[in-house]
């Protein structure tokens, strides 16, 4: 159930309405030049039983899949030897796997230090259209307050405005990515772009790219923001 808190509609100390401090600033998940999939062939296999059949890498390593089983697409990184991501960042563009680490382990996507939390959970942006949801979907990390407003500016999805609200229990639900179908003894693609929660019988058709979290027990912590520009 959504609660408008009313009685403090901006967070302390956050600049709404402001210009963000560190324009210059690169996101952790910024795609870097350089960085791009992983060539992986993909196989057929035997998977949970005589006859079902789902997607495995032919040279897979247990980094693959997730704790759920789930097969995930794997992409280069740039490290320098002190293992912080290196290279020019590509413009609009994030890298999957640093998005996914994020939203994993509930740390800022632009500094990756833990995200802000209070007694009410944790901070989230969402498009000002879900914000009336019950408890929303969300393939994005939460941030920390210094850098919503920078987050929020890069974010496609928030260019109308957006919400920030709280959620005490950001529940993981499964992921989004490129959905297979067996096509005689070989596969084809059958969704480019599907969404699919955790313990689905269809997941072992999946190669996923993006996580997902429902944002359940949400309150508001800024109603309505304005887009960050
Ligand atoms: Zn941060």
């Amino acid at each position: 159930m959504l609660t408008n808190t009313t009685a403090s509609p901006r967070l302390p100390g956050h600049r709404v309405h402001q210009e963000p401090r560190e324009k210059s600033v690169v996101p952790y998940i910024a795609l870097r030049v350089g960085e791009s999939p992983v060539a992986k062939q993909l196989d057929l296999e035997l998977r949970g039983g005589p006859g079902t059949w789902g997607l495995a890498y032919a040279d897979e390593v247990p980094d693959d899949r997730d704790s759920h089983d789930v097969l995930w697409q794997r992409y280069h990184e740039t490290r320098d030897c002190a293992g912080r991501v290196t290279g020019a960042p590509v413009a609009g563009r994030v890298h999957p796997g640093r998005l996914r680490e994020t939203v994993s382990r509930l740390t800022c996507p632009v500094c990756n230090h833990p995200a802000d939390k209070t007694d009410d959970g944790y901070l989230f942006l969402v498009p000002r259209a879900k914000s009336r949801i019950e408890a929303p979907l969300t393939t994005w990390p939460p941030v920390c307050r210094e850098h919503a407003t920078v987050h929020a500016r890069d974010r496609p999805d928030l260019r109308d405005g957006y919400t920030a609200i709280r959620s005490a229990d950001p529940t993981l639900h499964g992921v989004r990515g490129r959905q297979y179908r067996r096509a005689g003894t070989a596969f084809e693609v059958a969704r480019r772009d599907a969404r699919m929660p955790y313990g689905h019988a269809q997941q072992r058709w999946i190669v996923a790219y993006r996580l997902v979290r429902r944002l359940t027990h949400p309150t508001v912590a800024i109603e309505a923001a304005d887009a960050a520009r």
